[in-house]
């Protein structure tokens, strides 16, 4: 039986884990923290459960799709509700809208802000749709490493609008079908889940508005770490063993061929190694330079994601204003971009997202309690301190209240959490603390984004999102089978069928 070692128990680890141990291979999983998710994390405190980074469950049919191929239904391993409303956005003047995932509704509320809108959003819906299908038979599922996957019929018919896609904005193929601002916004925004701006994020990702407005945004109860939960209940069942509080210090190479890895206590040798750890600290700090791929000077060229701050609060009785899932777009909304991306200052006002998953899941706060996450994505820097970062907090939380109709709210945080690059950085070695990796840019997607297979050492592999397809726990997903097919030569463009020895 061929053995493995995995990196991290992020969730391109864990799900590559499974799918490997399923093929029949000895996996072993090793995590420097004292447990699974990376940062698809979960911790308690009194009596609230925070998750520590994802809430948005989208892309269903591609945990579905993941779960089949390991024989086991996605509805049986999460408890999964679909959010009705998705979400609510509101904006700097405290006029707010509901997007429902209802297309009927949906249109009414585009029409009323924009008389004409609902005809374009239709339109731009019908378009997310199909490059999504497109997406997801030819691109997401492949390595990229045969022609032959990329040059069929579909994609060279689809081909000369997906390159004028590729090079326009995301914002300038919106500013086509919407003129208000505030719509604009509204299906603009996702590009931050890709680590990007819609100034700098390809057009083709108008694909995004295809999930929250059609497929919907689902929640599984008790919330995202029960996924990690699942992954790691099935990697048990499957025989993967999971090694925490075990940082690798270096890959072990020998010829130019991965053998293993080296711990505090001893070596671990393998005849497969993939590192799930961040993409930059795996190829700088895990390798030698004769054998970095990519190495410092690829880096210094290279765009990362926002980092954010993130602050975790137990707040005493009900938030009336607010819904499962907030966003509350500034005024400055490119300039905000021009700061978290070239300036590199932190925001404020700033944009942000805000997380009340009480408003569905009773589980997660005590009685007359919420749960609050706030997330302000900011510049991938390091260097402030624990004070300027809580002096940032403060004023998030105190523009939150104003904009949130919420004026008591700083007097009933009964707990208050508050994290930040440097924290990304010490505990995921997250490249210059970037929340998310490395950003979703034209030259930072697809087959210009890291690829999963090592160019310098054979028998190295990647997984997670600082690897194709990207960013966001499905992408992770994709990227365990993406490693699979390359391990077992499957040069095809789309999603496999099975999983088979190895
Ligand atoms: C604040 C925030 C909000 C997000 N929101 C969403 C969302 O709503 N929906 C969504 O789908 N996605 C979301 N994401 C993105 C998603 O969480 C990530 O893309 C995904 O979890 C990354 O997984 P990964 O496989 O890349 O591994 P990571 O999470 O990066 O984990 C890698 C693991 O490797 C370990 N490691 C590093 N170095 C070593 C070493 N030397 N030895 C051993 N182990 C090591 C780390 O400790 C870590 O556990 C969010 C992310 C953040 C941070």
């Amino acid at each position: 039986m061929k053995s493995v070692i995995i990196i991290g128990a992020g969730v391109g680890g864990l799900a590559l884990a499974n799918m490997l141990a399923s093929a029949g291979m000895q996996v072993s999983v090793y995590e420097k923290n004292s447990g699974p998710g990376g940062r698809a994390g979960r911790f308690d405190a009194e009596d609230f459960r925070f998750e520590t980074g994802p809430s948005w469950y989208l892309m269903p049919e591609v945990f579905r799709h993941y779960y089949d191929l390991l024989g086991k239904d996605v509805n049986k391993q999460l408890d999964l509700v679909r959010l009705d409303p998705g979400y609510k956005v509101t904006f700097h003047d405290g006029e707010s809208l509901l997007i429902s995932g209802n297309e009927k509704q949906d249109y009414e509320t585009f029409e009323s802000l924009e008389p004409g809108s609902s005809i374009r959003l239709k339109k731009y819906l019908h378009q997310s749709a199909k490059t999504y299908d497109l997406a997801t038979k030819y691109f997401l599922y492949n390595n990229f490493d045969s022609i032959l996957n990329v040059a069929n019929k579909d994609v060279l018919y689809a081909g000369p609008k997906m390159m004028r896609f590729a090079g326009k904005s995301l914002h300038g193929n919106v500013k086509k079908y919407f003129k208000n601002p505030k719509l604009q916004k509204v299906v603009e925004y996702p590009a931050v889940f890709l680590g990007a701006s819609p100034y700098s994020a390809p057009a083709i990702y108008s694909l995004m508005s295809h999930l929250d407005f059609k497929q919907g945004v689902f929640y599984p109860q008790g919330g995202l770490y029960e996924i990690i939960e699942s992954l790691v209940s099935i990697g048990q069942e499957l025989g993967v063993t999971y090694h925490y509080n075990s940082p690798v210090q270096k890959i072990i190479t020998n010829n130019g061929l991965a053998v293993g890895v080296k711990l505090a206590t001893h070596d671990q040798h393998a005849d497969v190694v993939v590192s799930n750890a961040d993409m930059h600290f795996t190829e700088t700090k895990l390798l030698p330079s004769p054998l970095q791929t990519y190495p410092q000077k690829y880096w210094d060229k290279r765009i990362p994601g926002p980092s954010a701050v993130l602050v975790y609060l137990g707040i005493k009785g009900e938030l009336s204003n607010f819904e499962h899932h907030n966003l509350f777009f500034t005024k400055q909304w490119k300039q905000n971009f021009t700061y978290i991306f070239k300036n590199k200052f932190w925001p404020s006002p700033a944009s942000m997202y805000v997380c009340v998953p009480g408003k569905t899941d009773k589980s997660v706060a005590p009685k007359g309690h919420e749960n609050v996450f706030i997330l302000v994505p900011g510049p991938a820097k390091l260097g402030q301190t624990k004070n300027q970062l809580n002096e940032l907090a403060d004023q998030y939380i105190a523009q939150l209240s104003e904009v949130a109709a919420t004026p008591d709210l700083a007097n009933r945080i009964t707990y208050k959490k508050v994290y930040g690059p440097g924290d990304f950085a010490q505990d995921f070695h997250a490249w210059q603390g970037t929340a998310l990796g490395m950003a979703h840019t034209l030259r930072q997607s697809a087959m210009f984004r890291p690829q999963n297979k090592s160019k310098k050492v054979k028998n190295l592999y990647y997984v997670g999102s600082g690897t194709v397809p990207g960013i966001g726990i499905p992408m992770c997903l994709i990227s365990a089978e993406l490693v699979y097919k390359r391990l077992v030569g499957d040069k095809t463009s789309g999603p496999i069928k099975s999983i088979n020895k190895l």
